[in-house]
């Protein structure tokens, strides 16, 4: 394993002083897979006064410490040292309610939820794998360390983390660490929201449609209201799948941002209850798209997500089902009215949407969605390249026609600008003069 200069140098300051100091979790996972770590975490035999005294040169942050971890601040940010420990007790959710330091690295290394998060590495000793991390990893398997039942109970968080990882990484789950995922999901119900709301987060971005296809009743334990879409027929021959089925497409189908995520992964939430059939036993879901909006207000509410996040899902969702011709009229009145992202989002939603519907006849729909996201780039384009700069008539050229100078100058400049975005009138000082002539 390759360590970095700076992190090399922490961990012979600390065998220097008598310590043992391993690379762990994470960073040794991750450069097996041959991946750049983003962050080196370090364990110790030190204490953490121990590690205050042989690292007194360095900026320390302190915030952990009393879970035994240390921040060294360094040229390439702050490397986390944590004292060997084990810990218990996760009942208030975010940090264990114990933590006891333990001698050996091979301690340190049981308290880890995965195997493959449960590896370290010492130049000059290699790795500590005591729980076959390498061999998993290898041959794709995501196993809990130790009993899963119990580890889970423990800590149900541990249940996304695994998806996660799974998701992540492309991993096999192995039939206990899974049986032991579905049995205690229950124990997600105990967990504080936020810490819900942040992991699933964070498992959506890496998700396939398998996945969540794979993981329904995990989800369905964290969010309720997504239960009655699993397995839903819809009853129409616009949609060769169920409503959960067809989400998991959709949400596969979204770029990897958090609120098109959710927006994906909530935006058929209202079908269930909208649900009618008509004289031919067609299925219909009139209104789903409010429904489901304010539906997914109240789920995002629940899981404290943040403001800005809730109201951009909120508002996809509620918006999904319009239709917007590719006209640069129209397109021009939402980018005023909607704004430029905003949009995006839409359009990247609504193609989705009408990709997992598993139909051949939602082609027709994607172009005229692609044909609008088109315009609205040829728009943004224009826009990026046009200014009061480049207009064709300066303030003084209106002066010259008699108008007064001070803030109504600008006034009519912007004015100006916008008649020529709106293709109302072409950017040329003749017509331009013409126009401010008119309005003087
Ligand atoms: P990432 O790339 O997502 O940061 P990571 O493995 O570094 O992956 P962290 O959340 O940063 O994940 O945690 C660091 C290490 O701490 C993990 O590798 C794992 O060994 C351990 N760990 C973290 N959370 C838990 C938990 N809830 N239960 C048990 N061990 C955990
Ligand atoms: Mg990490």
């Amino acid at each position: 394993m390759n360590l970095p200069k700076t992190v090399l140098e922490l961990m012979q300051a600390l065998k220097d002083a008598g310590f043992e100091a391993w690379a762990v979790g994470g960073c040794v996972r991750d450069s097996v897979l041959g991946i750049t770590p983003h962050d080196y975490d370090l364990c110790t035999s030190a204490a953490p006064e121990q590690m205050q005294q042989v690292f007194c040169k360095y900026q320390l942050v302190l915030a952990g410490v009393k879970h035994g971890t240390v921040g060294v601040v360094t040229d390439t940010g702050v490397v986390e040292i944590t004292t060997f420990r084990t810990e218990g007790d996760y009942s208030d959710s975010r940090h264990p309610g114990w933590v006891r330091f333990v001698p050996t690295v091979q301690e340190d290394l049981a308290r880890r939820d995965f195997t493959i998060n449960a590896m370290a590495y010492c130049p000059g000793q290699g790795y500590a794998d005591p729980f076959g991390g390498l061999a998993d990893l290898k041959q794709g398997v995501l196993r809990a360390v130790g009993d899963p039942v119990r580890r889970f109970r423990e800590d149900a968080l541990r249940i996304l983390r695994g998806v996660r990882f799974a998701a992540r990484f492309h991993l096999e789950i192995e039939p206990n660490t899974w049986d032991a995922m579905r049995s205690q999901a229950e124990a997600l119900d105990l967990l504080a929201k936020e810490r819900i709301f942040e992991e699933l987060s964070k498992l959506l971005l890496v998700a396939d449609a398998q996945m969540l296809l794979k993981i329904q009743p995990i989800l369905a334990r964290v969010i309720p209201e997504l239960a009655p879409a699993m397995g839903f027929c819809q009853h129409s021959p616009h949609h060769a799948f169920d409503v959960f089925t067809h989400i998991a497409y959709v949400t596969e189908g979204v770029p990897p941002e958090p609120e098109l995520r959710f927006a994906a992964l909530l935006h058929d939430v209202g079908k269930p209850a909208c649900f009618t059939t008509d004289e031919n036993g067609r299925g219909h879901f009139y209104g789903h798209a409010g429904v489901g909006a304010r539906m997914a207000d109240e789920i995002l509410q629940r899981l404290k997500a943040p403001t800005a996040l809730r109201q951009e899902v909120v508002w996809l969702i509620g918006h999904h089902m319009t239709d917007y011709p590719p006209e640069k009229k129209l397109v021009r009145r939402a980018l005023s009215r909607h704004g430029e992202q905003r949009l995006r989002h839409l359009m990247a939603l609504e193609i989705a949407d009408l990709s997992g519907k598993g139909v051949v006849e939602s082609e027709d729909g994607v172009v005229r969605l692609r044909a609008f996201l088109e315009v609205l780039e040829q728009i943004s384009q224009q826009e990026g390249q046009m200014s009061l700069k480049t207009l064709a008539v300066k303030g003084q050229d209106l002066m010259e026609l008699g108008y007064a100078p001070g803030p109504k100058l600008g006034e009519v400049l912007n004015e100006l600008l916008n008649l020529v975005m709106a293709e109302e009138l072409p950017n040329e000082k003749q017509a331009l003069m013409h126009q401010a002539k008119q309005w003087l």
